[in-house]
């Protein structure tokens, strides 16, 4: 049995179960980058929100005992806030009335026995980025969907990036009738930059690699 096969066969149910916005394709893809990128150094990804894009990184990191690290400040997006499109009421602390993500996460995690792979930084992105030095193999781009987040994540973490790392991008909507154009854009934007050559889209995940 693949790997592959043993991750949809152990954790087929538990995917099911976690909350989140991915297809099954574009995890299957997050996973098949992680079990290559790991083994050359740490991934990292931004908007781990309850765990969904963490499992399926995390079981390709952990087949090389690598690292995941997952920044959230799991105080929702815009999007998650009460009242807007995504808001889930099963998110809101019952004690605070405020959004927080982080205790199903952990439990996600727990469930998925991830805890010695995945190491959760609870912060804003730019925060954990500003002493970061540690090259990256793997950057995934999952955080706020705002022009001005995207473009934060992408000039805080992009060069932290090694030669050879990939940068994958989710919720491209090259048709604005879709979705929102803020990640579509950076994309683009990264792509013109030279920095990176294409190696796949997956539905609306977008996959670039550092040259
Ligand atoms: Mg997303």
């Amino acid at each position: 049995m693949s790997a592959t096969e043993g991750f949809n066969e152990v954790f087929g149910d538990l995917l099911k179960e976690i909350k989140g916005f991915l297809a099954a394709e574009e995890g299957r893809a997050l996973y098949e980058l992680a079990l290559t990128q790991s083994s050359l150094g740490p991934c990292l990804e931004i908007g781990g929100y309850c765990g969904l894009s963490t499992v399926y990184l995390g079981l390709g990191v952990r087949e090389n005992r690598g690292v995941l690290f997952s920044i959230d400040h799991h105080q929702g997006s815009e999007e998650h806030q009460p009242g807007e499109e995504y808001h889930d009421p099963d998110l809101l602390d019952p004690r605070t009335g405020v959004f927080n993500s982080f205790p199903e996460f952990q439990k996600t995690i727990r469930r998925a026995g991830l805890e010695d792979t995945v190491a959760p930084i609870v912060a804003g992105s730019s925060l954990a980025a500003r002493q970061w030095t540690t090259p990256l193999a793997l950057v995934f781009i999952d955080g706020g969907h705002s022009y001005e987040a995207v473009l934060n994540d992408y000039r805080a973490w992009a060069p932290q990036l090694m030669p050879g790392g990939v940068l994958a991008v989710h919720d491209l909507f090259p048709d604005p009738a879709q979705g929102g154009q803020a990640p579509y854009t950076i994309y683009r934007m990264a792509l013109a930059s030279g920095l990176f050559e294409e190696l796949k889209i997956v539905e609306t995940l977008g996959i670039l690699k550092r040259l």
